[in-house]
Parts: C-alpha cells; structure tokens; sequence
C-alpha cells in the first residue's frame, strides 16, 4: 500500500485484514487466562479489548501477533489460519504503552527498523519513512534522537514505525497510557483520523472505557479471561448484558 494515495485506492488495497478468532483459549502453566474467546474484526474496523487489569487483553493481542501460542481455538486471517506463522510473517504492526525507541538511533533511523530488517533497499526505505513520518506529523523532526522528543512525540514515531511497512492490520497495548491527559486527548484524535487514513484494520487494548468509547467501532469487554459482551459502544451503554458490563462501564476512572 502506498499511503500517499488518495483514501478510495487505499481502502482498495487493504480491504484484506479480516480477523477472526475462534474460541481461543491460553493457559499459563496450570491456569488458564484465555477461555474461549471469539471475536470477528472485520476489515478496516477498530475494534477495542476493553477490560480490567489482568483481564487477558495483553495475553489476547500477544496471542493474535504470534509472541504467545494459543492453548485451544484458531486465528484467521482472511480466512486462513495464520497460528503456524511465526510474528514476523503475520505482519501486523504493534504499538506498545513503552514506546521501546531504540535511543542511540535517530527517529528516521527507527522508523526504517522494519525496513532494515526486511532488507529494503535504500530509495525506497528513505521515501517510506518520509511517508510515514508524514502520515503521524512528524517532518523536520527525522534526525533527533528519541529523548529530544516529547512522550507524545515518541508515541508518534512509534505509530510511524508500526505502519512503514504496511502490515496487514495493527495492534495496540494501552499506545497512550503513559501520557498526562491533554496530551492523551490529543493522541486519541490522531489515531482517529490515521485509522480513517489508512483504512486498516485496527485491534486496541485499553482498560480506559471513555476511550474505548471514542475510538472504537466495536468494543469487546474482557472479565477474568472471557468475552463479557461485543458491540458498538452505544449498545454496551444501552443495552449491557450483565452486572459486570453495567458497572464497569459506568464507572469514571
Ligand atoms: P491485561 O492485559 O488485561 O492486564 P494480561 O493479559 O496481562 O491482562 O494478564 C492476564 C492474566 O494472565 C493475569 O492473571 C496475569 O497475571 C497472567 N499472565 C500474564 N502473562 C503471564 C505470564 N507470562 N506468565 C504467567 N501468567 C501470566
Ligand atoms: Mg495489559
């Protein structure tokens, strides 16, 4: 995908990246964190894991990008099982809460990390991460180093380095939790308008509902390693299923 192209010619590219997961279960040793969850991310959507701490959202992403293998259950990608594929293969991108810049490298030269790796030529890796630097707003910042930047910054050239590559769908843990709250705001809209750019299929983690509310096209509740309900944020408002989705969502954090 090329994403200076127009908005039509991207959604066209990149209408794969259909997710489907089918009654995945995980265990740690003896106990089982994951039980039986399914979820259908269809192509271009953002669809949010909602949950408290120590729900399986973290467990359930890392399952989806291949860091962790998955006890029972399938994973799809478009229709194929992608468990066999190592992470690298799957190409997804992943935006972490840490950021993880390496320091002693400058933005533009963490940005072409992906590219490096996947032994990109030099011409077409430079205009890559102009694009991509463009794309989170970042032009005339490529040669400082990560802590020349603010944490807002850092956050933008880690979505930068997640998408250079055009992976096939992207996949964040709590991307903004570290930041103060106007900064969180901010960052919010950001992802907001590049989702809509990029017309790529999102998979968020937050444990923060108003945000979850925001971004989101679908939201899905975790409790204790299971799926508590699926929909569009107005439904789980509306319409919640049980106890714990009643007060969970209405509680401010
Ligand atoms: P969340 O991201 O929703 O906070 P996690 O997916 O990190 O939740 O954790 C889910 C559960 O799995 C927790 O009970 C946690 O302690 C446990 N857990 C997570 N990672 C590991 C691990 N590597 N080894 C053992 N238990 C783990
Ligand atoms: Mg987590």
């Amino acid at each position: 995908m090329d994403m200076n192209l127009p908005r039509e010619a991207n959604a066209t590219a990149t209408q794969a990246g259909g997710l489907r997961i089918s009654a995945v279960s995980k265990s740690y040793g003896a106990v089982e964190v994951l039980h039986d969850v399914s979820l259908d991310v269809r192509p271009g959507s953002f669809v949010t894991l909602l949950g408290p701490s120590g729900s399986g959202k973290s467990t359930l992403l890392m399952c989806i990008a291949g860091f962790e293998a998955v006890g029972r259950g399938d994973i799809t990608l478009d229709g194929a099982s992608i468990l066999e594929l190592p992470p690298e293969r799957r190409d997804f991108g992943m935006v972490f809460q840490g950021y993880a810049l390496f320091p002693h490298l400058s933005v533009a030269e963490n940005v072409a990390f992906p590219l490096s790796i996947r032994g990109m030529g030099r011409a077409e890796r430079e205009r890559r991460v102009a694009d991509a630097l463009a794309m989170v707003r970042l032009e005339g910042l490529s040669s400082r180093l990560p802590r020349q930047l603010s944490g807002g910054q850092q956050q933008r050239v880690a979505l930068a380095r997640a998408i250079v590559f055009s992976p096939r769908l992207l996949l964040l843990d709590e991307p903004l939790s570290a930041l103060d709250r106007g900064l969180r705001a901010e960052m919010q809209e950001e992802l907001k308008r590049l989702h809509g750019e990029l017309g790529l299929s999102f998979i968020y983690v937050t444990h923060d509902q108003e945000e979850a509310l925001f971004l989101s096209d679908q939201v899905a509740i975790l409790n204790h390693g299971r799926i508590q309900q699926i929909g569009p944020p107005e439904a789980l408002y509306a319409r919640p299923v049980n106890q714990f989705v009643a007060g969970f969502l209405g509680r401010s954090n």
